[in-house]
């Protein structure tokens, strides 16, 4: 058996069947950003590998720093012990977000359940018993019981685990739209929250671009009213960075756009460059000294790998070459060709509406069954997206050329097209 056929029988792919009931790709290799399949053909990256790799593939940086650790330190347990690669990283998580403590997670969906177990506990240590969380409708926080919980409870991918899932309370999304309207969700809010506040630990959402819920971009304003309503009653505000982090709507967060702090922030994806996997959540100090100094005194929570050095120490170089790059110039070119070619879009009868920000550009399609046909022929041209239900959409590396990233757009249009044609 050769690997493709080991993969089509024993190896079980994201939100997929065994076997697969779509086609998978054998990748070979990867270089910036270009995917080299196994058949000899070559894809230019439209996905950055959902969000992460912000640098592109094999960047020279990160692979040495990689390289360097793995001969110092693979691994350590983080119990009980501290490494130098953790330490710089928390001090950088700690200067770029204005926030001062961090817990290192290896995924992002486990960085949303210590975000919620940490919210709990801040109540607690205020002897208070607060267990439910305030979402966004459309919402996206992963794939783990306490983040399943807080996703789009009907749109989500979740919906069939039902009463397995503990229940939070829901409020109307803000309107699309970076300058829209979005009072009505405001009202909803702060009616749940005088409603419910007794009982409410955080509100948890994505700031400015909600993902994979819907790849919505909404008015950063809502963030600013949402704040004062939270602190009135001491509800924790949760940002949900994971997606939106390290640039990609073209500030470092996408908090920066309304000038708030969050209490509790998670990242992961872009911060290690798409490398290893990690994530972070990082409280204000009077969070963890709340805990702390209370009768609860920490928080129980502590996986095998916390604190990888190899990860560390990759998620050092991205952040430090991130730094070191114009990267708010990059995005910003990146969001200044996805404003021009996707104008040609939406004049297309098969869709609703386009939409972009920062290293960030979508088409929503009016109806959601041509996800793999679409993909299909952009991978016949030479583009690698994955698309899913009404959104054909793109999230590309920092580093790509402008050529590239217009052939990217142009081949989702064309794809479009090419079925316009055939109906
Ligand atoms: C991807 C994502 C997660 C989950 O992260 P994983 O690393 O896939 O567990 C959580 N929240 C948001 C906003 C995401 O985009």
């Amino acid at each position: 058996m050769n690997w493709l056929e080991i993969d089509n029988k024993h190896v079980w792919h994201p939100y997929n069947s065994l076997p697969s009931k779509t086609n998978i790709l054998g990748v070979k290799s990867t270089n910036k950003t270009t995917i080299y399949l196994n058949d000899g053909q070559e894809l230019i990256d439209g996905m950055s590998s959902w969000w992460s790799a912000i640098h592109g593939y094999n960047h020279p940086k990160l692979n040495n720093a990689l390289k360097k650790q793995v001969d110092i330190m693979p691994h350590i347990m983080f119990g009980g012990i501290a490494h130098e690669q953790a330490s710089i990283l928390c001090k950088k998580l700690s200067d770029l977000t204005g926030l001062n403590s961090v817990f290192l997670c290896d995924s992002g969906s486990v960085s949303v359940e210590v975000a919620l177990k940490t919210a709990i506990l801040y109540q607690k240590a205020k002897k208070k018993d607060k267990y439910k969380f305030i979402a966004l409708n459309n919402a996206y926080h992963g794939d783990t019981l306490g983040a399943m919980s807080v996703c789009d409870q009907t749109n989500s991918m979740h919906s069939i685990y039902g009463s397995y899932l503990p229940e939070h309370i829901f409020i109307k999304e803000p309107t699309l739209g970076f300058n829209s309207d979005y009072s009505e969700s405001i009202k909803d809010l702060e009616e749940k929250l005088l409603k419910y506040h007794e009982q409410i630990a955080g509100f948890i959402f994505e700031p400015v671009v909600q993902g994979a819920g819907g790849m919505r971009i909404y008015n950063p304003n809502f963030l600013k009213d949402a704040r004062k309503l939270c602190k009135k009653y001491d509800i924790l505000l949760i940002a949900d960075e994971i997606a939106t982090g390290f640039g990609h709507t073209g500030k470092m967060f996408a908090c920066d756009w309304a000038d708030i702090k969050p209490d509790i922030m998670t990242v992961g994806k872009g911060l290690t460059g798409g490398y290893m996997t990690m994530a972070a959540m990082i409280t204000s100090k009077n969070i963890s000294d709340t805990i702390s100094n209370s009768e609860i005194g920490v928080l129980m929570h502590g996986p095998t790998f916390m604190g990888n050095p190899l990860a560390c120490s990759v998620a050092n170089a991205s952040i430090d070459l991130l730094l070191e790059t114009n990267w708010n110039e990059n995005v910003k070119n990146i969001e200044n060709i996805f404003d021009i070619e996707l104008k040609n879009a939406q004049k297309l009868d098969l869709v609703a509406s386009v939409r972009n920000i920062g290293a960030i550009g979508v088409i929503e399609l009016k109806d959601d069954c041509y996800a793999q046909e679409i993909q299909d022929y952009c991978v016949k041209n030479g583009v690698w997206i994955r698309p899913f239900g009404k959104l054909i959409y793109s999230i590309v590396s920092y580093i790509i050329e402008d050529n590239d990233l217009k052939k990217v757009i142009r081949t989702m249009i064309n794809a479009i097209r090419s079925i316009e044609e055939k109906r």
